[in-house]
């Protein structure tokens, strides 16, 4: 089925006088006739439910829609974006082990490689994300796992060529890890460019009305982990927790989400709330629809900003004057997404001034739901750094991160105006 099919139906098929709608399974546990079949499903001898630390059936009905999306073999909800990245590189990085990165991504990201999995003993080295083949591959070392970037980053909007980076990461028997949170299935699916695993901050476009923190792995099942076996042992030697059970030899292409699943979620248990669950699926119901105004409206907006003399730059990688519009158009042939960044002639002040003017644009730290909004760094996120800082971490001074949501983009434009002439 297509896309927005997909985004309608999958995951969830009632049978004969079952709820037509997914129903919110509130329940820890799940109750069974026999202590021998209990005993089964502790051994992952058999599947089924039996607390909702492991499994839970809202949950995997929302995660097989987001599998379905990404063309995936199956998919993982967790409590947050951040704990979907830290599980989907710790699932095959354990000490001593190696990452190699973008260095354009998310905040929070670029904070738990450089700081929190160093204190685990897993070291990254970050690329820069126009880096060649030749300066990517220096980065590896013997003990490299693995591969990471975004799609598009957050919030400088680079626009990451999948392509190179797979081919890297192959030529070095690793997997690539694309966080795709800004583009969506709707407008990039990684895996038919070589991306092996894909993870989600559910939180944004996904979920799409600002209500729930959640987050998601998939797998593609391409990668062949039996075949790089010495560096993969977590999934390819017997996990003694599970009585000697072998990921690759069990589990075949669902070797590596069974491992996050069984072994990361349960020690570690970021789960996702069934509750969020059910209303991430509704949100998912309309992503395509959304993603879709999204892109015109920030198009429109980006266009209007450009020729406007109040504006000294746009940084949107649909626009054809970007440094990125060939790479997204090759990625994301039908738009991005609709977060962007613009500077204003004037002071850091004059920032501040026209954010505090607008009306209708709410200035809060999220981005990428329904509602437009706004956010200057130098204030809000990055407000601890000095100028000097600010210009090395690549936040200008004067950058406003706008996010572009699906009112009416007439609106959106008449009050960046009355803020902007005031
Ligand atoms: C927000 C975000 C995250 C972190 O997700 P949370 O749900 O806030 O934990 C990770 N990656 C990207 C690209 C993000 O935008």
């Amino acid at each position: 089925m297509k896309k927005e099919t997909l985004c309608v139906q999958a995951g969830y098929t009632p049978k004969n006088g079952e709820a037509r709608i997914l129903p919110i399974y509130q329940s820890t546990t799940f109750k069974y006739e026999s202590s021998e079949q209990m005993g089964r499903l502790f051994d992952l001898e058999e599947s089924g439910y039996f607390y909702t630390r492991l499994q839970n059936p809202t949950n995997d009905a929302v995660a097989a829609k987001i599998a379905a999306l990404e063309g995936g073999v199956a998919a993982m909800l967790t409590s947050s974006g951040q704990a979907a990245n830290f599980y989907a590189i710790f699932n095959i990085c354990e000490a001593g082990d190696h990452v190699v990165s973008s260095a354009q991504i998310y905040g929070g990201t670029f904070n738990l490689l450089n700081v929190t999995l160093r204190k685990l003993g897993i070291e990254t080295t970050f690329v820069d994300v126009d880096a060649s083949e030749e300066e990517i591959a220096a980065a590896f070392k013997p003990n490299t796992k693995v591969l990471f970037g975004e799609t598009i980053s957050n919030p400088s909007i680079n626009v990451l060529d999948i392509e190179k980076f797979a081919r890297v990461a192959h030529n070095h028997g690793v997997p690539l890890i694309v966080d795709n949170t800004f583009a969506t299935p709707i407008n990039c699916r990684p895996f038919e460019w070589g991306a092996d695993i894909v993870t989600h901050s559910t939180t944004k476009y996904m979920d799409g009305h600002a209500m729930t923190v959640g987050g998601a792995i998939v797998d593609s099942g391409n990668f062949d982990w039996q075949a790089h076996a010495e560096k993969f042992p977590g999934l390819t030697t017997p996990d003694e927790s599970y009585h000697g059970l072998t990921y690759t030899e069990h589990f075949g292409k669902l070797a590596y989400i069974t491992k996050a699943t069984s072994q990361l979620m349960r020690d570690l248990g970021s789960i996702q709330a069934p509750h969020n669950a059910f209303l991430l699926n509704v949100g998912l119901e309309t992503l395509h629809l959304r993603m879709e105004r999204h892109c015109k409206n920030a198009l429109a907006v980006a266009k209007w900003l450009e020729a406007n003399p109040k504006v000294a730059w746009v940084n949107y990688c649909d626009l054809p004057s970007n440094k990125y519009y060939s790479l997204a158009k090759k990625y994301m042939p039908n738009g991005s997404c609709g977060v962007m960044s613009f500077g204003l002639k004037g002071s850091r002040k004059d920032a501040e001034q026209f954010m505090d003017r607008l009306k209708l644009i709410a200035i809060v730290t999220h981005v990428a739901d329904a509602r437009t909004c706004v956010l200057h760094p130098a204030s809000h996120t990055h407000r601890q750094l000095t100028e000097q800082q600010l210009v090395e971490a690549g936040v200008a001074p004067d950058l406003i991160r706008l996010s572009v949501g699906i009112e009416n983009v007439d609106d959106i434009i008449a009050d960046m105006q009355q803020a902007m002439e005031a």
